[in-house]
């Protein structure tokens, strides 16, 4: 790239080519020119600020690179085990060696917090840290370079004015960096909080010691269902499941055994109902099921084989005792507009189901 199209370029040539005597006369309206250039440079090298990172630093050093008619280069994100830069953009740096020479410098501007200027055969390098401020905990993020070849000008009469751009240029991404890198910290712990609501939410909703809802899910699903029923005319089907003699259980094997047997029954109910089902505990040693779309008579039958997926189960296995048997009573009810107390009665089937002799279904 050699453009010597650029402002700087046309005005440094202009001022150059005056004869002596007259340079002191041209000299107020050079260095205006010089500052109008100095301004747009930043205002055009930090135009993209606000959008994603990745823009901004390839906006700023395009626009460095183009309006400084010099390679220019930003490396971000120290690796401090590896001892080197995340090179993240460049522009105009092709050859291998200069990209190394000017990775030093960038290094030491990095870990100096301060200006570097270096020489490179043919180039002057101008590297500037890049940080918010001068405050020592202020945190470094990288640095930003100018390759300027030395067949400028000389380079004397540019320094602290190209600097001046470079360290406005670099205040900007700094800031860029810090907003980006706070905005990713937000969203980590952001997911974290969800997550962690999640956890709770699941917590509130599972029964932990057999693996279905608590009563406090089954309230909310049937209250959903209640309100579908009536506002859809769609029926739906309860069944109340409780334990046979499950005092006797505790009372001969004791509350550990006790715990299995709820802990199996759990597991059977899970296994026995549809995904869109819910199988709860409604307490103690009592448990509800919930047969959305499930009439009465659709109902009835997956009851019944509930109550044989109990009986049946290998209760000796489980509770490590010779001729362990469990029963359940189940007592049936479909929602009815007219009635819509299905827990109640279910709870009425079910309370027919013990007194009829238990281990049956009733509905
Ligand atoms: P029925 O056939 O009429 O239902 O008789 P039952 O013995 O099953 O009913 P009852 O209501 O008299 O006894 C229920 C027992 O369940 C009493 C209580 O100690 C026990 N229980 C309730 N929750 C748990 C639990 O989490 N673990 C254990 N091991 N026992 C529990
Ligand atoms: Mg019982
Ligand atoms: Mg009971």
């Amino acid at each position: 790239m050699n453009n010597d199209n650029t402002l700087e370029h046309m005005l440094d040539a202009w001022y150059t080519s005056l004869p002596e005597p007259v340079k002191p006369l041209a000299e107020p309206g050079y260095r205006l020119a010089k500052h109008q250039f100095m301004k747009e440079s930043i205002n055009e090298a930090t135009s993209k600020a606000g959008s994603n990172l990745h823009d901004v630093i390839s906006g700023a050093v395009a626009t460095l690179g183009a309006r400084f008619d010099a390679p220019c280069a930003v490396a971000i994100d120290y690796d401090k085990e590896a001892g080197t830069f995340k090179m993240s953009d460049h522009h105009g740096i092709i050859e291998t060696d200069l990209a190394q020479a000017s990775l030093t410098l960038l290094e030491e501007a990095y870990a100096n917090r301060m200006t570097m200027r270096g020489n490179k055969k043919s180039k002057d390098l101008i590297t500037v840290p890049i940080s918010a401020d001068e405050e020592e905990t202020t945190p470094v993020y990288g640095a930003l370079q100018l390759i300027v070849p030395k067949t400028r000008p000389p380079l004397e009469d540019h320094y602290h004015e190209t600097e001046c751009v470079l360290y406005n240029v670099a205040r900007t991404l700094a800031l860029a960096i810090k907003a980006h890198n706070e905005h990713e910290q937000m969203q980590q712990h952001n997911r974290r909080l969800q997550d962690t609501a999640m956890h709770y939410k699941r917590t509130a909703e599972t029964d932990a010691l057999t693996g279905v809802y608590t009563r406090r899910k089954l309230d909310e699903i049937l209250a959903t269902e209640k309100d579908n029923a009536a506002k859809n005319d769609q029926m739906f089907s309860m069944l109340m499941i409780d334990v046979d003699h499950f005092k006797k259980v505790n009372d001969t094997y004791g509350h550990h055994i006790g715990d299995i047997v709820l802990k199996e029954v759990g597991a059977i109910l899970r296994r026995e109902v549809r995904r869109q089902d819910t199988a709860a505990r409604y307490g103690g040693e009592e448990f509800a099921v919930v047969l959305p779309g499930k009439d009465k008579d659709a109902a009835v039958p997956i009851a019944e084989r509930i109550r044989i997926a109990i009986k049946e189960h290998d209760w000796a296995t489980v509770t490590n005792h010779k001729e362990f048997a469990v029963t359940a009573s189940i007592g049936v009810a479909a929602y009815d507009v007219a009635n819509p107390h299905v827990e109640r009665l279910a709870d009425q089937q079910l309370y027919a189901a013990k007194h009829d002799g238990r281990n049956r279904v009733h509905f």
